[in-house]
């Protein structure tokens, strides 16, 4: 089983129900290169790309650019205005201040300043750093030598998962409003498809520069900022590597101002670097408990919390409350031959969720053996008081002795998928089970 950010939707096909004839559009199942997952439609989780991958900051994509022959304006980081004062005072020129949060559109939020001087730089360093943009806190600024520009180009490159390929793309109309260019005049969006044996061709970087009108003095250095793009998007398994802009500046000179990157996250146990590089203030505090004990955990918008060893289990025990019309709060696998810490830890993050009215345990047990589930689950339910009503179906081996321990701990069992889905959807309406 992979997790939530292992995705790539290569195949998408729906699930058939059982008792139906036609296709149950609850679900989609998406197969992806290490195993299967589903995926509930109401929620576009997968189609954002950024979910399923740890994003950079800034600083730290372009020091990793700098390393593939990309210019860069000179600076560094700063925690405090003394820091950044400092920083100015050697760089000895004009500098911009720049919030370093994983959000975009810093600038139109006023996470972007020009300083003239190290006492401006302090100024604007302190008033940022007591910032917080669309909700996350700056901790960090990066004080750069000020670019004169003259003109904004987007470069980027990303995974087009209808060609199957990743596609190099450049704009003239770089800069902040390239959300908007995107939108409204796509025509304005120059693309080249990248074969990943082959690589990103020097000729081809000549065709983007020719299609987005690049003086032609400028092609040399173009071929080299986008090939060392390529290469750092391919040596660092990233999802997306990006400069917005890539300036012209007054000198004549082409500068990355801007970078963003997303590395997968099925990729960071190769990438252990970038994988220290996590910034934890990005994350929903669910998502970092569950990887911190290895389950598989994708939340959803309903209200029944599913809780399930394997990952073709917890797919169809989605699909089973969604016939009968209840809603999954989430996907977790808790994965085979999990302990009571583990169950515990589940829990926890299952219960973490407002919206969960009732919770659903769906266990098979295999190799791992009914009763000592059931054991996990009752020392997990004396850590994590809760009233959430409980319902659990446990089959396979050590079945019934799990099913005793459980209901003398007074919590509703079931003896197949069908039943318990019913009573988890009845107890979340705050029906009697
Ligand atoms: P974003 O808003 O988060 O994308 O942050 P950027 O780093 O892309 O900065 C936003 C905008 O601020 C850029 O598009 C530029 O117009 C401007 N900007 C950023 N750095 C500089 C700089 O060094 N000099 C000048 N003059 N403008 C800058
Ligand atoms: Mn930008």
């Amino acid at each position: 089983m992979v997790g939530q950010r292992t995705l790539d939707p290569y195949v998408e096909v729906r699930i058939l129900c059982p008792q139906h004839e036609e296709t149950q559009p609850g679900l989609r199942l998406f197969v992806c290169s290490g195993g299967i997952i589903a995926a509930d439609v109401s929620q576009p989780l997968f189609f954002e790309g950024e979910r399923t991958c740890m994003k950079l900051h800034e600083y730290q994509s372009k020091q990793i650019f700098a390393r593939y022959n990309i210019p860069i304006p000179r600076g560094r980081v700063a925690a405090t205005a003394d820091e950044a004062k400092q920083i100015a005072k050697e760089l000895g020129s004009r500098v911009v201040i720049k919030a370093q949060v994983l959000v975009g559109g810093r600038g139109k939020a006023g996470g972007i300043r020009l300083a003239r001087n190290p006492d401006e730089a302090a100024e604007m360093a302190a008033q940022i750093l007591t910032m917080e943009l669309k909700g996350l806190p700056v901790r960090k600024v990066l004080v750069d030598e000020a670019a004169n520009i003259e003109t904004e180009i987007y470069l980027g490159i990303t995974n087009d998962r209808q060609a199957r390929k990743p596609v190099l793309m450049a704009s003239a109309a770089g800069g902040v409003d390239i959300e908007e260019v995107a939108r409204t005049t796509p025509e304005k969006i120059v693309k080249v498809h990248i074969d990943p044996l082959l690589g990103l061709r020097e000729y081809q970087t000549r065709d983007v520069a020719a299609g987005i009108d690049l003086p032609r003095e400028h092609w040399r250095t173009f071929a080299q900022i986008a090939l060392g793009l390529w290469r750092a998007y391919v040596d660092c398994d990233a999802t997306l590597a990006e400069i917005n802009p890539l300036v012209i500046t007054a000198e004549n000179q082409l500068l990355a101002v801007d970078g963003k990157m997303l590395i997968d996250d099925n990729a960071l146990f190769r990438q252990p670097s970038l994988a220290e590089m996590r910034d934890l203030d990005a994350e929903a505090p669910a998502e970092i408990e569950a990887r911190r004990y290895g389950l598989s955990f994708i939340k959803l918008d309903g209200d029944i919390g599913c809780m399930v060893n394997g990952a073709g289990l917890a797919m169809t025990t989605m699909d089973i409350i969604k016939l009968f019309g209840g809603a999954p709060a989430n996907f977790l696998d808790i994965g085979g031959g999990a302990g009571a810490e583990k169950v515990a830890a589940a829990l926890r993050i299952i219960l973490s969720d407002p919206n969960v009215k009732a919770v659903l345990f769906n266990i098979f047990g295999g190799i791992t053996r009914g009763d000592e589930v059931a054991r996990g689950i009752v020392a997990a339910l004396n850590e994590v008081k809760s009233e959430v009503p409980m319902v659990i179906r446990l089959v396979g081996t050590h079945a019934e002795e799990g099913r005793r321990i459980l209901a003398d701990a007074h919590m509703i069992t079931a003896e197949t998928l069908v039943e318990a889905a019913q009573k988890a959807v009845a107890a979340a309406r705050g029906g009697v089970a």
